[in-house]
This record gives structure tokens, sequence and C-alpha cells, in this order.
């Protein structure tokens, strides 16, 4: 097209009509229609995200990694499939409010206003709402909005793109999801980074049917799936004993290895693959039967972006900042669960193994002291440990022997039952949000429930006398639980047929720990997952711990020497610590009749 002329006719139908045809692909109206940053888009740089843009399979997940664009192109086909049919909604979601307002600003509103083909309707003299959160086009909406409560409206869609959906709230994805009931296009799309192994994206992905990014190499034809694995990545001078994910700066300082040098051969032939191009991959789907769910999984040698030594270097920067988890989710595009972060089927089910279905099965009633942990809500979980050996209650000896839902209202009823046929010596519960009923536990039982706060630095702070309730730090009371887990320390008895709801609940949680901030145990994807039977359990030993007047540090500092300190009822722990030695000393009987004890401690 030299002629000047010619050229500046085909420019003006381009601006005066968008380039569209019924069976034209997504990607193709992108690119014909759509610019980035001036000049008209392009999949050269991300070959992969083609085959991704144009599938509109109605049940459609990614698991994606960063850097990689895909929010970007996600973006493009949402504003494609509003322009391109009439009267649809499509409802594109972000975790957070946040995260909504900065990818609305700096990626959705540019690409609306840059672009003539989404403002004809404008240019036309048409009112068309233009917000952070309602984008119409014609007759058509793209809705963006964020997953917290006040977005939960009811608007019906035809279409749910889900963004960072690990990060976002179930229940309200769920609720998003029901919107669209009505239509006839019933198109969901989720798109995220992992996190958790069975959780969010990663579980979702595992019953699809699993489309792998697969490339041939071009010396001996080998199609293969390039991973950041020693099997595909040649770094001269690496020791053949040191696993990739073992390298530091020592063993490359001590090997001489340049980054630089590595690269992502060929596990057959050992040539360099080239990952730049399109024409020499492939889409593969591992499960091509699973026909109603459609999964790719992107990963970093999906792009030639992503070198050998970026990851390495990325690696060593998330090592040194302590958090491993962000570059295996981030970086890798993989779960990660070890250490101790979450609880595994294997430790819980290692406890439930040692266990029976029966409640209360050898406890002798007015012998086996029992302890009770009751997190509190509309429906109530009850957990009651007993010793091992039925008579002598030791923190690493325990087994739950009852696990009981029961409505709010009959609460107090049960647990007097418990107390009326059984030898309850303690228990607790949590003091909020129900701060009435913890309370009316706490006198029904005669103080031998009390409600615990979840507070402060200190281990256990004794405030029953004045406050009628007990402060713990939450992380160090879920630590002791989850370390007594992974030890099969306590057995899990007494479950009768809700063995798979307790499994979820203790799965539900994880043990948050991010460079800036201290531990801390969140609960998996938001208020509607359900988390009752860990934070019963977590009561149930507090109370224990109590009782036997023995507070630990934190399960993470398990091969340290700590030292430990109980305090008579009522003082705060910096009195505590500063009359520590006169109170022992002078033999200060601790009031109710609790042992006060100075020392060092350990769990094991
Ligand atoms: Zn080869």
């Amino acid at each position: 097209m030299s002629n000047p002329y010619a050229l500046s006719l085909y420019n003006e139908i381009q601006n005066r009509f968008s380039v569209d045809a019924s069976n034209m692909p997504m990607s193709e109206w992108i690119c014909r229609n759509t610019t980035l940053r001036g000049v008209p888009f392009s999949f050269r740089k991300f070959p992969f995200q083609k085959q991704i843009v144009d599938d509109m399979h109605p049940n459609l997940c990614v698991t994606k990694i960063s850097q990689i664009g895909l929010t970007e192109t996600q973006i493009r086909k949402a504003a494609a499939f509003v322009t391109r049919n009439r009267g649809v909604t499509l409802l594109f979601t972000f975790p957070s409010e946040d995260m909504q307002k900065r990818t609305s600003q700096t990626r959705i509103q540019p690409l609306i206003t840059e672009n003539g083909v989404f403002n004809r309707a404008k240019e036309a003299g048409t009112t068309q709402i233009r917000s952070v959160g309602i984008i119409q086009i014609e007759s058509s909406f793209l809705l963006v909005t964020s997953c917290t409560e006040g977005e939960a409206t009811s608007t019906p869609a035809d279409a749910v793109f889900n963004d960072e959906v690990d990060l976002s709230d179930p229940g309200i994805l769920a609720l998003f999801s029901s919107r669209m009931q009505a239509s006839d296009w019933k198109l969901r799309q989720q798109f995220s980074t992992p996190t958790f192994s069975g959780y969010g994206i990663d579980q979702t992905y595992a019953v699809s049917d699993q489309h792998e990014y697969l490339l041939k190499c071009d010396s001996c034809n080998h199609w293969q799936l390039p991973l950041f694995t020693r099997k595909f990545i040649r770094l001269p001078g690496l020791p053949d004993s040191v696993d990739l994910a073992g390298i530091d700066q020592a063993i490359l300082d001590n090997n001489r290895i340049d980054l630089d040098t590595a690269f992502v051969a060929c596990e057959r032939c050992g040539s360099e693959l080239d990952l730049g191009r399109g024409d020499n991959r492939n889409w593969v789907p591992l499960h091509p039967h699973r026909t109603n769910a459609r999964g790719y999984r992107v990963r970093p040698f999906s792009v030639n972006t992503l070198s050998p030594k970026y990851i390495i270097e990325k690696m060593l920067e998330y090592k040194r900042k302590g958090f491993m988890r962000g570059w295996y989710n981030t970086v890798l595009g993989e779960t990660y669960e070890d250490g101790d972060i979450r609880l595994t089927d294997v430790q819980i089910n290692a406890c439930f193994e040692q266990g029976h279905p029966d409640r209360f099965r050898d406890v002798d009633p007015t012998r086996t002291p029992l302890f009770l942990g009751i997190d509190l809500g509309l429906v109530c979980h009850i957990t009651v440990l007993a010793p091992r050996d039925r008579r002598s209650p030791r923190l690493q000896d325990m087994e739950v022997v009852c696990f009981e839902p029961v409505p709010v209202e009959l609460l107090i009823e049960r647990v007097k039952w418990y107390q009326q046929n059984f030898l309850v010596v303690a228990g607790g519960t949590d003091r909020h949000p129900f701060a009435p009923t913890a309370n009316a536990l706490y006198d029904a039982t005669g103080g031998i429930v009390v409600p615990y706060e979840y507070r402060g630095g200190v281990e256990l702070s004794d405030k029953s006398e004045s406050d009628k309730t007990i402060q713990i730090n939450r992380t160090m009371a879920i630590d002791t639980v989850a370390q007594l887990v992974r030890s099969g320390r306590v057995t899990f008895s007494g479950y009768g047929d809700q063995k798979d709801t307790i499994h979820l609940h203790l799965k539900n949680m994880v043990r948050e720990e991010t460079p800036e901030k201290p531990a801390v145990w969140r609960k998996l994807g938001g208020p509607s997952t359900q988390d009752h039977y860990f934070h019963a359990i977590t009561f149930a030993y507090s109370a224990l711990r109590f009782y036997l007047g023995e507070f630990t540090g934190s399960a993470q500092a398990l091969d340290k020497r700590q030292t430990v300190w109980v305090a008579p009822a009522g003082t705060t722990a910096t009195a505590a610590m500063s009359g520590l030695t006169s109170i022992v000393g002078a033999g200060h009987g601790p009031s109710r009749g609790r042992q006060a004890t100075v020392g060092f401690n350990r769990l094991r």
C-alpha cells in the first residue's frame, strides 16, 4: 500500500468501521482493531496467548505466572466480546478494590479511550456510561468489579472473567457466577497464579483437560514440555549433586558459574531450544476427553522473555527475603506446600488413622479429665480433648474424643450436658465476635469455659479475674496445634461422619509469612470458606495449656530453648516479668489453684 491516497482512505475506513466478520477469531479482531502504546496489538512477543484469547469455552481456566501479559490480553478479550456482541454484559472481577481501581485506571480506561472501535456510539452522539466500574459500549456493558461484599449485587451477566481467583473470596466468586443463570452464553473464564495445592486455580485446572504448551526441538523434532529442572537447564560449572532450587550465591561463587551461560536444552539431544517462536509450539491437552472444562497452564518457558538466568536471580532474591513461596507461585507458576505453611493430607490422615469414629470411646465419666474447645457461630463447633491414656493430660499425648456441631441456641444446654455427664476440667471459646454468648458460657459453666481473645505478642495473659477472658497470641496458639498434628501427637476420634469436614477445616488455614509482616494464620479464600474445627481444637489446647501451666514458645521456635513463665491469675505480662523473682522467691501461692513456675521448657 505505497500509494499515500490509498493509505489515507484505508486509515479512514479503519477509523470509521471496526474490522469484523462473524468467523473472525478474537485474536485477529484484537490485532486489527486495537493498539498498544500507539502500535497495532500483536501476539508476536507472546504467541502462547493467541489460542487462549480465541478460546470461547464457557468453562475455561488459566494457571499463570507474572510478567507474561495475560491480564492485558484478557482485558482486550473482554472488551472485544462486549463490542462484537450486542446487548451483552461481561463482569470482570479483581480480588480487591485496590487492584480493580489500579487496573481500571492504568489498563482498561486507556484501552477504551485510545481505540476508536470502542467509541463509535459515543462519536455518533449517543450517551455512553463510562466510569471506573461501568463501561458501556453501544448496548453492551463491561462491568469491572472487586470481590468485596458491597459489589455482590444482582445485575445479570452473560460472561464472568475472574482475575487472580486464588486471592479472591470464593463465596463472592460463586455469587458472581450465579448471575449468569438467565444467559444463553454463561461464559466463565478464570485466571490466577497458583498458591496452594488443591486450592483455587490449581483445583480447577486439575479437573480440566489440562493444556500444556509443548515445544518441538529444531534439531531432533522431539516434542517436549520444557521445565525449570536439571533435565532441561544447562548451567556450565554446576555440580551434579546440586538441585536447581538449592543454588545460592556461595555455590555460584565457588564454582565460578556465569549465569549468562545458562540455557534451556532439548531433553533428548541436548541442543538449545528456541523458545521465542510460535511455529514450533502447540497447546496439547493431557485429557482431551474432558470437554466440559478447558484448562491452560502457562510456565516460564512458555515465553522466551524469562531466561534461566532471570529465574535463578529471582530465586536468590526471594531466598534473601525468606519468601520462597512467592518465587514458586509467581515465577515458576507452581503451588508451594513445603515447611510449616499448611497441614498436609498425609499429616491429617495420620491423626485420623490412630482414631475411631465413635465419640467418647473408653472415656471414664468420672475420672477422665476433659478439655472443651468451642468455635462460636450460628452453628458452633465443639471439640473435646481427653488424654490418650484417659488419666493424665499431657500436651503431646492427647486425643480429640468428640467433634460436634451444635446450633448456637442449644450450645449452653449442650455444654452443661457435658459437664453433668463427664469430668470437664477446663474449656475455651472465642470471645469475638459473639461476646455475650461467650460470657454466658463462662457464667453457665462456673468459669470452667473461658472466653479466649486472640491478641498481642504475649503468648498467654490471664485476664479471667477482671475481664472473664484470657488473651492468647493467635499465631503461637495455632502453631502449637499444627505442630502436634505434624508430629502425630494428637489423635482424632469421635468424628462420626464428619471426617471430610474436619479435614477441610484443617486445610483451609495457611501460615502466611512474608518479609514485611510477622507470621499470621490466614483462612484461605475469605469469609465463605470454613476453618471452625481448627479453631475449636486450638481453644481446647489453649485451655489444656492454661490448666497445665504449660506455655511454650511458638512451633517455629521448637528447637530453641525458651524462657517460659506462668503468672498468677490477674497479673499483667510486664508486672509478672518484673516481679517474677519476688513472687516465686516469696512463695506467694497463685490464685485459683494454679502453680506458678519459671524456667526453661521445650516441646520436644
Ligand atoms: Zn532435540
